[in-house]
């Protein structure tokens, strides 16, 4: 596989990062993981936007336009021949010398890493069989809408749901379900209105979140964003989440309690199916 380090395109065995780089010292990162479909990128306008966005937050200035991620991003595709799968970019704040909690002077070149991961998302045996979700109290820092490689926590609950015969796990704050471990959580109430959590420092911005609600508004259902608990999404006749690399995946079951029929659910089959027609269309 080739891989992209700071202007070059290397076998990954020969692609290196230095000791003292920030990203993996301090998790003084983001990143971002754009879906592969037909060889051509999806949503690429909305993960870029947010780059740009959780860079500024983090007063990261990067010294690449859009136009040469763009390139970057296509080129590695085309080395690696991804017809299906993801790739992967992570900008750290560079190599400062030495272990510091200061920041480097701002002129310090930027870490910038992709990789691409060949990979079935269309066929997903777990979109088809449905998740089966446990819920655990939210623990990270308050920024969660900057994209940010601290993803410790993540990594331990998804191990968790893991042990428990689970398939993933959806984070909880004073009673309320954030998000899932890398998603957006969704639940269709009795009435038939899709919930999820209101945009804030609480969740990611998910681009696949704007692009699935913008479908839901097409096809005329009703949309209420703002936080529900977890008695509600027990009590739902559907739950579902989102992400680029997931799309849309039907929830079965939530700390042991089956979610409508058990069966994955019309409402996220219609808007899987809709969402992947329309990025399927639009990506470059
Ligand atoms: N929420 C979290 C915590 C995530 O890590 C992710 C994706 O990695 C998402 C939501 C979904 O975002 P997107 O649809 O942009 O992939």
């Amino acid at each position: 596989r080739q891989v992209y380090v700071n202007g070059r395109y290397l076998p990954e065995g020969e692609a290196t990062v230095s000791v003292f780089d920030r990203g993996f010292l301090f998790a003084d990162a983001v990143y971002e993981v754009t879906a592969v479909l037909d060889g051509k990128l999806v949503d690429f306008a909305g993960h870029l936007a947010r780059l740009r966005r959780s860079l500024k937050e983090l007063g990261m200035a990067l010294e690449l336009s859009d136009e040469e991620l763009l390139a970057i991003h296509r080129e590695l595709v085309r080395l690696n021949g991804i017809d299906e799968g993801l790739i992967y970019l992570q900008i750290t704040r560079g190599n400062a010398g030495d272990r510091d909690f200061l920041f480097p002077d701002p002129a310090t070149p930027k870490t910038v890493v992709l990789f691409t991961q060949k990979k079935k998302l269309l066929d997903s045996p777990l979109a088809a069989r449905g998740q089966r979700i446990v819920t655990v109290e939210d623990l990270r820092w308050r920024r969660c809408d900057i994209k940010t490689v601290q993803l410790l926590y993540p990594s331990m609950i998804k191990e968790l749901a893991k042990k428990q015969g689970a398939d993933d796990a959806w984070m909880v704050r004073d009673g309320l379900v954030t998000e899932g471990s890398s998603n957006n959580a969704y639940i269709v109430t009795a009435e038939g209105a899709i919930v999820t959590r209101d945009l804030s420092s609480d969740i990611l911005h998910g681009i696949t979140r704007k692009a699935v609600l913008d479908c839901a508004a097409d096809l005329e259902m009703t949309v209420e964003e703002r936080p529900f608990t977890v008695e509600e999404a027990k009590a739902a006749k559907e739950a579902f989440s989102t992400s680029a690399s997931g799309f849309v995946n039907p929830v079965v079951e939530i700390d042991g309690a089956t979610i409508g029929s058990g069966k994955p659910g019309p409402v996220a089959a219609r808007l899987r199916q809709i969402y992947l027609e329309k990025s399927r269309a639009a990506a470059i």
